[in-house]
């Protein structure tokens, strides 16, 4: 039986924009009992709010079958330090897994980690505090490398790119948890309980969802609904080396492909 790692932006959705045929394709799945889990990079959101967001889009979703690069961190923190003393920063999703996986946020004490995903209220202090608590000795987590994200036809800031500056100043290298990591690959199958070799990695982008799955040594797929279109896939398949096993047009040709081979 397959199982499937679901990207979200640009796999299942723009934006607030449903992208045509995922709704179908997610019921495909549950009509045929086939799981899946959603893998989002995005740390900005709580899975409540992921499942939330799905539904506006048509998809009806619970926040069980979401795994954010947020929960992945808590996860990983927890095998490293469980409970230790974490300074944040990052928004609603970040600071809700960090305390659901029961960190302490105390500043009097000295930080463990400094675990870091997008924040849009980033400024000149908190990139001091965090480099200060890094030089000190607290281990760096980055919850995904993304630098720059697709938003209204525009391109912003991302988490990587926040990074940069800490990891500049403290002269460290973040731990990634997010795709392409194996971190989180890691913990998805986990959650999946396929063996690897039943797993499609889905999405829209080589450098994270494809070059992850390729990683963790399960099939990949590619969609063209999102940063690549079959004009530009080919340039981007050479320039980074990162080859997908399917390049499919939406996500109506991977249901297909995946029947006529069952
Ligand atoms: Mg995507």
């Amino acid at each position: 039986m397959p199982g499937f790692l679901l990207d979200l932006d640009g796999t299942l959705y723009h934006g607030d924009q449903p992208i045509a045929g995922a709704a179908e394709f997610i019921r495909w799945l549950k009509e045929h009992g086939y799981p899946y889990l959603y893998v989002t990079n995005n740390s900005s959101r709580t899975p409540e709010q992921v499942a939330a967001h799905l539904a506006k889009v048509g998809i009806d979703a619970a926040a069980k079958e979401v795994l954010t690069s947020a929960q992945a961190a808590a996860l990983y923190m927890q095998e490293q330090r469980p409970g230790a003393n974490a300074y944040i920063i990052g928004e609603t999703g970040l600071q809700l897994a960090m305390q659901e996986g029961g960190f302490t946020t105390a500043d009097e004490a000295p930080a463990d980690f400094v675990v870091q995903g997008i924040d849009r209220s980033f400024s000149y202090v908190k990139l001091a505090e965090a480099v200060r608590r890094i030089r000190a000795g607290a281990a760096y987590v980055l919850t995904n490398p993304d630098h720059l994200l697709p938003w209204n036809n525009e391109l912003q800031p991302g988490a990587g790119s926040i990074s940069a500056s800490i990891e500049r100043a403290s002269e460290t290298k973040p731990v990634v948890i997010g795709k392409p990591s194996p971190i989180i690959m890691n913990y998805a199958i986990r959650r999946l309980g396929l063996p690897k070799e039943h797993i499609w990695v889905v999405g829209d982008n080589l450098l994270t969802d494809i070059q992850g799955g390729i990683a963790a040594e399960c099939h990949t797929a590619l969609v063209l609904t999102g940063l690549l279109t079959r004009e530009t896939v080919q340039e981007h398949v050479e320039r980074t080396g990162v080859k997908p096993e399917l390049v499919c047009d939406n996500l109506q040709q991977l249901s297909g492909h995946i029947q006529a081979i069952l």
